[in-house]
């Protein structure tokens, strides 16, 4: 099929250069908005169209798996739309419903299905399930073909277990969760457990090779590879196998790689050794070959998974060897923004410049100025909730054009999502969250909401066999079976059996012991519940349940999720009953359950329907929408804590802000809450220093309190008068609680009142008023203090 004419129209100069050349490489170096990924898409269009290339060969490496579902849809529509014309004389849009699925349905069997499309981990793992069994490593280790792959929790416990069973450490000193991170660190710097121990000046670093070893010691014996040996291990495989490199050489002629400033050393090295096939000698053959990267070292976010866009800035020198020394036949720049209207543009441009590790390069508007820049201060982050849920359902209304799927809400860290899941369940909005589960459909919150149905109502079977075992507190399936069998025998519910210790203690010794404990945790509960308030009793299940304490102990970035989810979940109880007893309702258990299983048994969506996107910061790289809401700026937040120390990681957080504000098409909210709960109680939030960073004339600033919503005043911020001399104490000590107005009593000072807490990292220190003595300032934890 020959491309019509028009087929490159909607491409601007430089774009179509990019699309448009052939051999060699490319690197497309462009701000947010202006066209790379569609470059990148009409390419893999233009190879196969105008260049006869075979889907086949062919590799597109794109960051999400959403990300390349989206981009073959697009080549698919593209290529219909080509087909429309020539085979109908007809544009596709207008064709019989009937006639474009034909059209998409073949443009499917015979380009899409063919063409290796999909993130480094799913393209590579799939290389790997063909030629793993041709790969040994340094040490002879094998691995077969059905090989498992072993998430972060998996990878976590092995090194556990070996640096506490197998070699012994103290695990203070040889932390799992450090030593874990320091493996990732160097597989994803490319070194083998060999290499990286050579490198190591000190005893700690030679002590981490030693598990780097024996961590890979184990994988292989249980013929598993973790995420990081996904990308190694086919590096090294195609450096020690000419065969198996040649052969993925010969396959893949054009290699192209969308947002390239987040590749690591051994993604690019991959990328490297398939684009050459005479390793490590650089020396290059562009026949018929080509390999194109497009990126923005702006929007780089994920150093802490050692992306480096150090390798986006060499793409030249390393790729372009060879080739005559002129900067314009490999790299094109892209200058036009096409997504977003110019205030928009602007407000994103000024706060990337506060960055000094950069290269300036233009973006120039192409779209209207559009409306200003709206920032909400909100009294509190259910009040925040409360005011974007309300402007969705306001614009959705107002707008013809816009549906849910239109608006977009982003935010830092996951365990926000839960104050606007609970306003879209309410208001009957359909919504997804994007890369990660919703709120209420988390492995932990499901789990704590099991102990806390179980307490409700322990003839609940079903809740009572989730929990009984979660935390592990070695009660086995086979005792489980027994229980539940006796429990069907007998004709009783399962509880009864539980709570029957006489049956109990029929199981073998340790089994015995632990069905005992955890119906004793039951019932403790269960006594409590007409009279205690029910954050207290949530908050006590939970601590009984050891469930917190277990994710403490493993200790991933997952585990630590999954503990902010759950405070979450206590926020939600907080609130919840917080609301009631302004209403004067009755708080009990079972209503709050009541409210949490209508959140969670809304009808799922259906695949294709229009529905408002929840998502981290991180998951919306490269997405678009026409109203994006950026909530929770605040510091501590957003820049989150442990960036505030810290002038690299800072400037990545302004990084994912710039990431932020330019996936806005036609209208942006900026919102911020003077106080935000933590682990139930409320703490006073400070706004976040990006948003002093704003052109102040393009932003409009608006104050929700709970009584209702004012616009305050367009074009000038009010400047935060005290921001060195306090950062937000959203880590202050979660046990304690110091809040300002707090009565309390020291041992040595006597009775006074909290008029200040400040938070410096993970210590917080608070200033009392003491009736006797005037204001001092005391570290509540060495100091012998009490509330009153
Ligand atoms: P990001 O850096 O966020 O990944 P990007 O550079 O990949 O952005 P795209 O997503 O490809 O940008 O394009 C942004 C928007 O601009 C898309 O809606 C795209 O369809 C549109 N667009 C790109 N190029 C043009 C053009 N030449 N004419 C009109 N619209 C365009
Ligand atoms: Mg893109």
């Amino acid at each position: 099929m020959k491309p019509t004419s028009n087929f490159l129209s909607h491409l601007n100069p430089s774009q179509r250069r990019a699309v448009e050349h052939f051999c060699g490489p490319l690197l497309v170096v462009a701000g947010a908005g202006s066209g790379k990924t569609r470059a990148l898409t009409y390419r893999i269009a233009n190879l196969i169209l105008q260049h006869k290339v075979d889907p086949e060969n062919i590799l597109a490496v794109t960051f999400t798996n959403k990300a390349a579902r989206e981009m073959k849809e697009r080549i698919q529509k593209l290529f219909a739309e080509q087909m429309a014309m020539q085979e109908y004389g007809e544009k596709y849009d207008l064709l019989p419903e009937f006639d474009q699925g034909k059209l998409r349905s073949r443009v499917y069997r015979t380009v899409i299905k063919d063409m290796w499309c999909g993130t480094f981990h799913s393209l590579f793992s799939r290389i790997l399930r063909l030629d793993i069994d041709k790969y040994v490593d340094e040490n002879g280790r094998k691995w077969e073909k059905n090989f498992s792959i072993f998430d972060d929790s998996d990878a976590q416990s092995l090194v556990k277990e070996i640096v506490t069973k197998q070699m012994n450490l103290d695990d203070k000193k040889f932390d799992p969760k450090s030593v874990r991170y320091a493996i990732g660190n160097a597989k994803n710097q490319g070194f083998s457990p060999k290499e990286f121990a050579i490198e190591q000046p000190n005893y700690r670093g030679k002590i981490i090779a030693e598990v780097y070893s024996a961590y890979q010691d184990k994988l292989a014996g249980n013929n598993a590879l973790d995420f990081d040996d996904l990308i190694l291990i086919p590096t090294r495989l195609f450096q020690q196998n000419e065969k198996v490199l040649d052969y993925w050489h010969r396959k893949f002629h054009h290699i192209l790689v969308d947002e390239y400033q987040d590749t690591n050393r051994t993604q690019y090295e991959i990328i490297r050794l398939l684009s050459t096939n005479d390793e490590g000698k650089k020396s290059w053959n562009w026949d018929n070959r080509s390999t194109f990267v497009v990126g923005d070292a702006d929007q780089s976010i994920y150093s802490f998974r050692q992306a480096d866009f150090t390798i986006l800035l060499g793409f030249q020198d390393e790729f372009g060897d060879g080739l005559e020394d002129d900067n314009t036949r490999t790299m094109v720049k892209l200058e036009e923004n096409y997504r977003s209207c110019e205030n928009i543009l602007e407000v994103a441009n000024q706060l990337i410049e506060n960055n000094t590790q950069r290269i300036d390069k233009i973006l120039k508007p192409t779209r209207a100025a559009g409306e200003e820049i709206c920032l909400f201060k909100a009294d509190d982050e259910v009040v925040e909730a409360d005011f974007v849920i309300n402007q969705i359902r306001k614009l959705e209304e107002e707008n013809p054009d816009l549906d849910w799927g239109s608006f977009s809400i982003l935010y830092r860290t996951n365990a926000q999502s839960r104050p606007f899941e609970d306003l879209l369940v309410k208001y009957q909005v359909p919504y997804n969250v994007v890369g990660g589960f919703r709120f209420y459909d988390r492995k932990e919150i499901k789990d704590i909401l099991a102990y806390l149905k179980a307490i409700q109502n322990p003839s609940d079977a079903v809740n009572i066999q989730r929990i009984i075992n979660t935390p592990r507190r070695g009660i086995g399936k086979s005792t489980i079976d027994t229980l539940v069998r006796a429990s069907q025998e007998l004709g009783t519910n399962l509880w009864e059996i539980l709570n029957d210790e006489t049956s109990v203690n029929t199981l073998a010794g340790r089994a015995a012991k632990s069905v005992n404990n955890f119906a004793g945790i039951i019932k403790k509960w269960q006594a409590e519940i007409e009279t205690m308030p029910v954050t207290e009793l949530v908050a006590g299940i939970i601590e009984d349940s050891g469930y917190v304490q277990d994710l403490h102990t493993q200790g991933t970035d997952e585990a630590e999720d999954r503990i902010q989810n759950i405070q979450a979940l206590y926020n939600a109880v907080s609130e919840f009953q917080e609301e009631n007893q302004e209403n004067e309702e009755s708080v009990t258990l079972q209503k709050f359950l009541e409210k949490t299983s209508l959140s969670s048994d809304l009808d799922k969506l259906k695949e294709g329907d229009a529905a408002v996107s929840l998502m981290t910061l991180h998951a919306s790289k490269g997405l678009e929408f026409p109203v994006v809401f950026l909530v929770g700026l605040e510091q501590g937040l957003f820049p989150n804590y442990r960036s505030m120390q810290d002038p690299a990681a800072l400037e990545e957080e302004r990084r994912l802000c710039y990431v932020g504000i330019t996936r806005a098409q036609e209208r942006l909210f900026i919102s911020h809450a003077r106080e935000r709960r933590l682990y139930g109680s409320r703490e006073p939030a400070m706004r976040s220093q990006f948003l002093d960073e704003l052109p102040e004339d393009l932003v409009a600033n608006h104050h929700q309190t709970r009584q209702g919503y004012v616009k305050i005043s367009t074009g000038s911020l009010p400047k935060r008068s005290d921001r060195n001399a306090f950062t937000s104490n959203t880590q202050s000590d979660v046990i304690q609680n110091w809040q300002v107005g707090d009565a309390v009593i020291h041992k040595t000072f006597g009775e006074g009142e909290i008029t200040h807490v400040f938070d410096a990292g993970s210590k917080t220190s608070v200033a009392i008023k003491f009736t006797n003595l005037g204001t001092k300032i005391i570290d509540p934890r060495v100091a012998q203090l009490q509330k009153i």
